[in-house]
Formats: C-alpha cells, structure tokens, sequence
C-alpha cells in the first residue's frame, strides 16, 4: 500500500505533539464510544469529525458545546451530517481563544524551498483574510526568527509579532523532518492567557520520503484513505499501481510520480486538467503498462473525458517493445476519446527501434504522436481545450 498524502486532524496533532506543540487535551473516539470520565472535568468541549477534508466547521462538522451532558445530542448531530456514520471523532477541551491566527510552512513548488505563511485572522474565513506575510526559508534547519519579526511586524502587536516569530520559526525544521508538503495550523489559538495553542492541524506528507517513516502511524488517516479509495482506484493497486482520480477531463497514462506530475502541471498550463495521477507501487511489479491502459480505456469512456495522453520516458527497457504493446491496445477495440502518445527513450532503449521510427509508425496508425511533451500538450489543448 502506497503511503497516505493527507492526514487527518487527530494523527497531524500527534505529529505537533512530537515536536514540543501546544494542543488542547483530546481523546479519540470511534463510532459509539462515550467519553472517558477524566474528560468531565474540561471546561468546555468540541467534538470534531475525523475526515480528510476541510471546511468541517462550515458543514456543522465541528461543534462546541459547554457541559458533558450534551456530548450525545452533539454526536447525533455530527453523524447526521456525515457520510460514513463510523467515522471517528475527535474530543477536545474547548480552548478560550481570544485571537485566530493562520500559520503554515509549505514547499513552493517553482523555488523547491519552504515558506512560511501567516495570516492575522484565522479562522474559517481565512481565505478572505488580505493580509498575508510570506517569508521564504532559505535554511529550514535554522529559520531566523529576526527575519519572520520583521515580515510581520505590521500584521500584529510587537509582542505577540516576537512570540509568533520564534514559534513559526520551529515550524520549517519540523517540516523538513517530517518530510511535509504542507504543515498548516488554522486556527492558532491565542488564549486569554497569552499561550499559544494549534487548534487544528493540516498536515500532507510528501509520498515519495515515505520509506523513511514508521509505516504503522498514523493509522486512523490510513483507514479513512483506504476508505475513501473509489472502486477503480482499489483494482488498479491490485493491479500493481496507484491510482488517484482527480477532477480534471484528460486521462493520463505514465508511470513514476515525478512525470506524471511535470505532465499534471503542463496540463494545467494550457487550461486542461488531469482525470488521473499514476505511481509505481512501492515493491509492485514494475511494469504495469498494460493493466495501466486497460484502465485508462475504461476510465476514457466517461462522457467528461475527453483524451488520453500517454506519456513515457524509457531508459533501458526496449522502446519497440512498448511501441508494440501500445499498438496492440490501439488496435485491440475503438478508443472511446482521441489519443495523444509522448516518447522519450535513452540510447540503449532505441536500440531496435528509435524514436523517430516509433513516431512513424503511431502516426501511420492515427495516432497523435510526439517527442516534445510541450509539442503533446498544445495539440490536446488545440483539438478539446
Ligand atoms: P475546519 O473547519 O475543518 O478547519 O476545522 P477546525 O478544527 O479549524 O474548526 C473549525 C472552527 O472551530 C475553527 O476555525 C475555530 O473557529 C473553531 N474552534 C476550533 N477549536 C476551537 C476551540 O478549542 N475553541 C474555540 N472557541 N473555537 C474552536
Ligand atoms: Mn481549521
């Protein structure tokens, strides 16, 4: 199984709690579990539903209440609201905040470094908040809380600026050792008091560091993924590959995360969107290209696809081959959208075949075929864009 991407709440709190975080005391309960008696005591209490979404406490996903007693009136609530009534939820004591800040450390993907965002209203309306400080990390192991004062010395009180500066100023190291995409934590609590407190935690794990991670944490996350996984996704890991269907109108065929993302993103570029994200499975058979098209067939008959682009990069394994693999699936039944085919093949892949030779004979076949996934791309866009 390959390595889980989002985490929910419950498992990036246990991550924070790790590192030194402030949280507020919670216990986890899954479906009909009653609260422990040592939760009575809490001044006050939010239950949370334990999904891998956001925006919970818009859908009424979140809720507070003040005394133990309404605990089973809130559940039924939260479970009516709810798509899968096993999911479990989230007990906290309720937190007296007096201020909602928004901070986050995210890779920015065009400089391959980490940033910090802080925004002065947290919350759930963040996304409206104008005022937001982004402060490049060039040194994730040593982010200078001097130079994060200054970037938000305008947004908050100085003293609080300074507070917030040396805790943001953890949040990068922990980034970088947890392998993060994303650590987000919206709200951060201002107590009465002056603490600091994570409310909430959004954390994604970068997929391809997961060897270096304990494969067993994190294992309500694991288990809302797994249950998330749409019927298709579920037969291609059994298949050999992971699937991730996206919202988009292409489907796309290739084979190693890094591809596919360069192929997502180029996609993007020119106004379309991928229906499909494909990674080698972790101790899967590596050559997984048939039952990768037998799917992408499948997946392309639906009426919002409208091509398919089939992109690979071959280094070693022989280009003629594939070429005839792919002829065979061409030929096997009509493709229900059009076919754009990219190739790039190393010098021991073109042995009995080149590149250019290949291009010849898909064309002579129909099919759309190119060297330049640049070249691919702006011809998708050109006949469905
Ligand atoms: P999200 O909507 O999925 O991001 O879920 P959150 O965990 O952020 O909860 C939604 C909202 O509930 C937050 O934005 C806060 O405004 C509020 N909230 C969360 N925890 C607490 C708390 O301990 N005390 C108080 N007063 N409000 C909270
Ligand atoms: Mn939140």
């Amino acid at each position: 199984m390959s390595a889980i991407m989002r985490l929910a709440e419950v498992d990036g709190k246990v991550l924070l709690r790790r590192h030194g975080i402030a949280l507020p005391r919670g216990v986890l309960l899954q479906a009909g579990e009653t609260p422990p008696s040592d939760t009575l005591s809490w001044p006050g209490f939010l239950l949370k539903a334990q999904i891998l979404e956001g925006g919970r406490g818009k859908r009424g996903l979140v809720r507070r209440f003040a005394t133990a007693a309404d605990f089973r009136a809130v559940r039924r609530l939260i479970v009516a609201t709810l798509d899968d009534a096993d999911t479990p939820l989230l007990l906290e004591e309720a937190v007296d905040i007096a201020r909602e800040i928004f901070v986050a450390v995210r890779i920015d993907g065009t400089q391959q470094r980490l940033e910090l965002l802080i925004a002065p209203q947290g919350g759930e309306n963040v996304e409206q908040s104008v005022k937001l400080s982004r402060v490049p990390i060039e040194d994730p192991a040593s982010a200078r809380p001097e130079v994060i004062y200054s970037a938000i010395a305008t947004l908050f009180p100085a003293e609080l600026a300074a507070r917030l500066a040396r805790f943001t100023a953890r949040l990068p190291d922990i980034a970088r050792r947890e392998d993060l995409e994303l650590l987000e934590i919206n709200p951060l609590a201002l107590t009465q008091d002056g603490g600091l407190v994570a409310c909430d935690a959004k954390i994604i794990t970068d997929d391809s560091a997961a060897f270096r991670h304990d494969a067993n944490e994190f294992a309500v996350s694991r288990a809302l993924a797994e249950r998330a996984m749409t019927a298709l996704e579920r037969s291609a890991r059994g298949l050999g590959f992971q699937l991730v269907e996206t919202p988009g109108n292409v489907v796309l065929v290739t084979s190693g995360a890094g591809l596919a993302m360069m192929m997502m993103d180029l996609l993007a570029d020119h106004g379309l969107r991928a229906a499909t994200f494909m990674d080698n499975q972790r101790g899967a058979p590596d050559e997984t290209m048939t039952e990768r098209l037998t799917i992408a067939r499948g997946l392309a008959a639906r009426p919002n696809i409208k091509a398919i682009v089939f992109q690979t990069v071959i280094a070693s394994r022989s280009l003629a081959e594939r070429v005839d693999a792919l002829t065979a699936w061409i030929n096997a039944e009509p493709l229900p959208k059009p076919l754009f085919v990219g190739l790039a093949a190393g010098h021991a892949a073109a042995r009995k075949m080149s590149t250019d030779e290949a291009i010849t004979k898909l064309r002579a076949l129909g099919v759309a075929a190119f060297t330049d996934p640049v070249a691919l791309v702006k011809a998708v866009a050109q006949a469905v864009g």
